[in-house]
């Protein structure tokens, strides 16, 4: 994070005000390096989609791009299920994405360290009798002993019935009208509680410990956080609840709200993508670990649109598509996994999902999601079919014409070759690609003069090349002058290239590797009689001499264009 901020790539947004929680600047190093991997992912995704392979039964791989608006109509959030009940501490199921009230999973809790084994200990009695306790605690129980967390851990074990607290339980208390939950003091008298404690109390007792209504498989459930992330705003003047909109917390549903224009207005066909990158906003409870929890941030997301029939094969293919794809740009190493979800943990629609995960300093050893990819099966076109009332079928002529020239009847004809497509998502974070690509590129190599160094892939590089001049006398400076302009004219769409005459060449060399610059050029006294530069290579340290006016050449070929 320090060289970071010393070098240019991240800054807190809005520092001179003490900053804001949960938003990040990008400074000049930083917003280069993020532009070549959005970049990146347009030229391999949707330019010359998976590079051009072919995909499963030997077909092309098609992809155009739309650009959509932050605002949609709010309709839209209704639909994808991201406008629910407001207000309330949710907690999702990462594997299956079902979301949860938070007060209906987490039927227990403490606060204090023996708390749960004293409730159950001084209730035994009432507990064996078969009395329902005031406390939701299911009258099963009996035994508890042990350390909070073993008890704690031993209640949600055997719960398998999640209520809420509510006033209706609280014989006693008419005093709250919101959804509540239970506390207990020391003495195991209970009080009653608004949600804002309870995320406090379940973020300070681990996680894990609770199972998902969903699997029942413990470590699955997020942390609570609010249900609504969507930031609002109003439309127009007036401010009146009828003119509220919100912020898209993912750049997807835009694609699928635009299928049909794509589809009437262009000459696509099933199997095709569609690719949207832009800003998104969700507003985390908890924004943390540097950029990889924002508040706002940008995704690369695909929708690829399928056959039902081969959806299966293009999940496939997807899935290890985007694993291979980020190992080229520099996350290869043990750091990157692929996790297969297990079928149980699927959603109804999913036939498939997993997630490129990456090591980060602060998920070592577990990792990180940077992309999930799903089998999204017909759900969200069939969710805007319905919410809109708009048909979102594909007609598949190619289909209707094998099937009439295999003789099929009418019936199957019309029933098979009008369909809502299957869809894969591969859906990107930018912000934390850029994240895990500055955590794998950053070395510390003691045996060097300036220990901390920058390892980009030279696809990623904020800065290409550098053009030093050993002294700043003897026509050098005029020679590097020439070749930065010559080189900067070259590459000015993939990335800088820095001239830099001040300080010794020592400390020139050390900025650009902490800069992650790939190659250095230097002029020195031999190159006016010799038309040759020295180049120095950031990794190895190891300088080569080559002719000047190749220096382009070389360039080019070591940035792989
Ligand atoms: P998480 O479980 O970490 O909240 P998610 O499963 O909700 O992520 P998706 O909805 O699948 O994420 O979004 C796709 C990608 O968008 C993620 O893989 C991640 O790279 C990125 N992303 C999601 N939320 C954030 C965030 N708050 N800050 C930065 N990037 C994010």
């Amino acid at each position: 994070m320090a060289l970071c901020k010393r070098r240019g790539f991240i800054y807190q947004a809005s520092e001179i005000y003490g900053g804001i929680n949960g938003f990040w600047d990008y400074g000049p190093l930083g917003a280069q390096m993020k532009k070549n991997l959005r970049e990146a992912w347009w030229q391999d995704m949707i330019m010359r989609p998976a590079w051009g392979r072919q995909g499963p039964g030997g077909k092309n791989v098609r992809c155009v791009p739309v650009e959509t608006r932050i605002i949609q109509h709010p309709k839209v959030w209704e639909a994808s299920g991201h406008v629910g009940g407001f207000n309330d501490p949710m907690v999702d199921d990462k594997e299956t994405k079902q979301r949860f009230r938070a007060d209906h999973v987490w039927v227990i809790f403490a606060y204090e360290e023996t708390l749960i084994a004293n409730i159950l200990t001084q209730n035994s009695e009432r507990l064996a009798a078969g009395e329902t306790l005031p406390i939701s605690i299911p009258p099963t129980f009996s035994v508890v002993a042990g350390s909070v967390t073993e008890a704690l851990r031993y209640v949600i074990e055997n719960v398998r019935e999640f209520r809420p607290y509510r006033k209706a339980e609280w014989a006693t208390n008419d005093l709250f009208d919101e959804p509540t939950v239970a506390m207990y003091d020391k003495d195991g008298r209970g009080f009653v509680a608004n949600t804002l404690p309870l995320i406090e109390v379940l973020k300070h007792y681990s996680i894990d410990v609770i199972p998902s209504p969903a699997t029942q498989k413990t470590g699955t459930l997020t942390p609570p956080r609010q249900f609504n992330l969507m930031f609002h705003t109003y439309v127009g003047a007036t401010a009146s609840e009828d003119d509220k909109a919100y912020l898209r917390p993912e750049t997807a549903q835009g694609i699928f709200v635009q299928f049909k224009n794509v589809v009437d207005t262009t000459r696509v066909k099933v199997p095709f993508g569609i690719g949207n990158t832009g800003t998104s906003f969700r507003n985390e409870v908890t924004p943390r670990n540097f950029t990889f929890r924002s508040r706002e941030f940008d995704q690369a997301e695909l929708e690829f649109f399928c056959h039902p029939d081969e959806s299966v094969e293009w999940y496939k293919f997807w899935r290890d598509f985007r694993m291979e794809w980020w190992k080229t740009i520099g996350l290869a190493g043990e750091n990157l996994i692929l996790r297969e979800h297990e079928k149980d943990e699927l959603s109804h629609y999913s036939q498939g999902t997993s997630d490129v995960e990456y090591r980060f300093p602060f998920t070592a050893p577990g990792f990180g999601e940077l992309e999930g990819i799903a089998h999204r099966g017909c759900y969200d076109l069939t969710q805007h079919q319905e919410h809109s009332k708009t048909k979102l079928e594909y007609f598949d002529q190619e289909m209707q014409l094998r099937l009439q020239a295999e003789g099929k009847s009418k019936e199957e004809i019309a029933q098979k070759s009008k369909y809502i497509p299957h869809c894969i998502e591969p859906a990107a974070g930018l912000d934390r690609g850029v994240l895990a690509l500055l955590c794998e590129a950053y070395t510390v190599d003691p045996s060097r003069p300036s220990p901390e160094l920058m390892k980009f892939h030279p696809r990623i590089a904020p800065i290409k090349a550098a053009v030093f001049p050993l002294v700043a006398k003897d026509g050098m400076p005029e020679i590097a002058e020439k070749l930065h302009a010559e080189l900067s004219d070259k590459f000015w769409r993939v990335g800088g290239v820095e001239m830099d005459e001040k300080q010794s060449i020592g400390k020139r060399y050390a900025r650009m590797d902490e800069a992650g610059c790939p190659f250095c050029f230097t002029i020195d006294g031999e190159t006016a009689a010799s038309q040759t530069v020295t180049v120095r290579d950031r990794d190895s340290g190891q300088q080569e001499r080559i002719a000047l006016d190749k220096a382009g050449e070389f360039l080019k070929d070591k940035l792989g264009m």
